[in-house]
């Protein structure tokens, strides 16, 4: 129902923006069910020590399986998610089902979720991830969770009262996409970060860009003066992984290393395991 006062360009821009509102509102309420529907599942991406190739843990990344549209990322449904609330639902189900899954690995390593700045806006989100972390029985020292600067700005009292009563659990904390966001580099000060990400954007534009290269290397001298270990996310070629080695960087997540993948999990059944201890073998 294009209005019908205009004609030609006008009519066909509001059908457009018409059409693009209606898929928005389709996958918003979609999203309401996913959960329920069993549509979400999780891909493990490892992260990688550049010492000795070995996997030090893995990165949970949500994927939906759509009836009607396919595999959907999360970069696309997440931010809808966050508007209409789902996020808090399907948010808690990635907890939990990262929590169960890592506890079933047969290598104790830690698993990293990523939480929404909206989970944060929640006034117990200390004590649900306490009681999935009992449910699961996963040790809390193999949780971390992934915040972004964008977690930050709001209730920022509660947010570092949150973190900390999480850290003293055990739960170590990420600063995920760091310098992508409005960072201020007081919120390192203040917050009680145990590991800094280093995001995709820089390392994507390593080769081409020198101001990326400089980003990357005050970030990785930045964490290694406060003591925080720094992983470097999107590394896909020799060449990158050569550079970020060079500068000092131990920990790295990337195609070139590993795509995310099935969950690392040992069917108990199974005598032989099938999870990787290096990377390619
Ligand atoms: P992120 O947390 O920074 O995750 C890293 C993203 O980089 C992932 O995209 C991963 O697949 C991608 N990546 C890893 N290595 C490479 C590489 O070598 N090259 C390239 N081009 N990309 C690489 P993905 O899975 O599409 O997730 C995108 C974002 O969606 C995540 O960024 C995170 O912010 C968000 N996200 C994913 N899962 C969840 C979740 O469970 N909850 C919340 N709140 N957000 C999530
Ligand atoms: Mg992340
Ligand atoms: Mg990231
Ligand atoms: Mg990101």
């Amino acid at each position: 129902r294009a209005k019908q006062t205009g004609k030609g360009i006008a009519c066909f821009f509001d059908a457009e923006m018409d059409a693009a509102v209606r898929t928005r509102r389709q996958i918003e309420n979609d999203l309401r069910h996913a959960v329920v529907r069993r549509q979400l599942f999780l891909e493990y991406q490892p992260l990688v020590d550049v010492r000795d190739d070995r996997i030090v843990g893995y990165e949970a990344l949500l994927r939906w399986r759509h009836p009607d549209r396919g595999l959907v990322g999360p970069n696309l449904f997440i931010p809808i998610a966050e508007e209409s609330g789902s996020i808090i639902q399907i948010g808690e189900w990635v907890l939990e089902e990262a929590c169960s899954e890592a506890v079933r690995w047969h290598e104790p390593l830690p698993v990293s979720v990523n939480v929404s700045p909206v989970q944060f806006l929640l006034p117990n989100l200390f004590d649900r991830i306490e009681s999935i972390l009992m449910r699961t029985g996963l040790e809390p020292r193999r949780l971390e969770l992934e915040i972004t600067e964008a977690a930050l700005m709001h209730n920022r009292d509660d947010v570092l009262a949150t973190l900390v009563r999480l850290r003293l659990l055990g739960v170590r904390i990420v600063m995920d996409d760091f310098g992508t966001g409005h960072s201020s580099l007081s919120n390192l000060q203040t917050f009680p970060f145990d590991k800094l990400k280093i995001d995709c954007s820089f390392t994507a534009s390593l080769d081409k860009d020198p101001a990326a290269h400089a980003i990357i290397r005050a970030i990785i001298a930045l964490g290694h003066s406060l003591n925080l270990p720094v992983v470097t996310e999107g590394v896909e070629t020799e060449r990158q992984r050569q550079i970020i080695v060079d500068e000092g960087c131990r920990h790295i997540q990337g195609f070139l290393t590993g795509r995310p993948g099935l969950a690392p999990s040992v069917d108990a059944a199974s005598s032989s395991s099938t999870m990787p201890h290096r990377v390619g073998a």
